[in-house]
């Protein structure tokens, strides 16, 4: 099959490797249909993810079909559609018990892309398939799950959630990209009083008004601590939601956040960022970091099921899963292509293939 390796700090190739085998009786072997391209993936091919050992096929985002199960896999047979998630559970050590997969010490956690072969590829390995797909329900297109795979449950649960957004607050997202447009939409859920977008780019400030933020500031010819204070009596939000990664973004929710209030820090950091502890622990502020868990997989699944939430506005860019190369290419330039999310789309000749073992069946006889 193909799939896109990373060749270590700068390389990356789509190219020929041998087709992903059961390993486990807990495993799968999926099709890839689609799949996409996260900022994560970028971060990889800087170098900053130093345990993404050369060799490993990128990807942690998809929806596929289930060619081959293991021997012990018992809710999946071959030919259902599924979610192929950012997060694996083993569904036996004490996080997947709890709920936090992230955490999982039992193999799982986010390893596809990371610790195994990933998801940008023409099939790809499994494991744990029972506990870690999810059955897309038929009506639906790759499309309209595909970004339940990441930045929906990561924006639903480690910036709203972890934020505790309520219904009337005030909620400030510092960085208008994939993350911060799905907190956005995920913020929605709650019937905020107002949410605001904050951002040096202008075309992401437009989309996160599209995507439902009643205000967009420019905190890069504003004062956007000063402009949140003056919608909130002085105040400031109830709750700030860190989007972007950096250090002066994380200190810039500190500052935005309102006494007793939240700080949400959903963004990858790649560099220390300064606590003001010293400001912050008089005003009883809360601050919340973490790894999904895609612990809400099912629950939005079953909103964009119901037609109240509709994610396909992520799809701004469209390639065959062949023209991965370029695809990457375009996306690593979001500033200029205005990218949020791209789908890689297998051939539509793999739509409706034979099963693979009765593929080479066939061509064995
Ligand atoms: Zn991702
Ligand atoms: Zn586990």
């Amino acid at each position: 099959m193909k799939a896109l390796v990373y060749h270590g700090p700068g390389e990356r190739t789509w190219e020929q490797v041998p087709d992903p085998a059961i390993e486990q009786p807990t495993d799968a072997i999926v099709r890839i249909d689609s799949s996409t391209i996260c900022g994560t993936d970028l971060h990889i091919l800087k170098g900053d993810v130093p345990e993404v050992v050369p060799g490993t096929i990128l990807g942690h985002e998809a929806v596929g079909t289930v060619v081959e199960i293991g021997d012990a896999v018992t809710t999946l047979q071959a030919g259902d559609r599924v979610l192929v998630s950012c997060i694996t559970s083993c569904g036996r050590c004490r996080f997947c018990k709890e709920g936090h997969y992230g955490l999982c010490t039992g193999g799982g956690g986010w390893i596809f892309g990371h610790l195994i072969d990933g998801l940008q590829a023409e099939y790809a390995r499994v494991p744990f398939a029972d506990t870690s797909v999810y059955e897309v329900p038929g009506e639906l297109t790759d499309e309209q799950v595909l970004f339940l795979a990441d930045i929906l449950p990561t924006s639903f649960e480690v910036g709203v959630l972890a934020g505790g957004v309520q219904p009337g607050d005030t909620v400030a997202i510092v960085g208008a990209g994939p993350i911060g447009l799905a907190a956005v939409m995920t913020a929605r859920l709650f019937t905020p009083g107002r949410i605001v977008a904050i951002d040096p780019a202008h075309p992401r400030l437009e989309k996160a008004l599209e995507f439902g933020a009643d205000l967009a500031i420019d905190n890069s010819s504003e004062n956007a601590v000063e402009r949140v204070q003056e919608l909130t009596d002085g105040l400031g939000a109830d709750v700030a939601i860190e989007a972007v990664g950096l250090p002066e973004t994380f200190e810039l929710c500190a500052d935005l956040v309102r006494p007793g209030g939240r700080v949400a820090n959903v963004g990858v950091h790649g560099h220390p960022a300064t606590l003001h502890l010293e400001r912050l622990w008089i005003r009883d502020v809360t601050i919340t970091t973490g790894l999904v868990d895609t612990f809400t997989t099912p629950r939005l699944l079953k909103l964009i099921a119901e037609g109240r939430l509709d994610a396909t506005a992520f799809a701004t860019h469209r390639f065959p899963l062949a023209e991965t190369m370029a695809a990457y290419d375009m996306f690593a330039d979001a500033a200029n292509t205005n990218a949020l999310k791209v789908v890689l789309e297998a051939a539509t000749v793999a739509q409706e293939p034979l099963p693979r073992e009765e593929a080479l069946v066939g061509h064995d006889a």
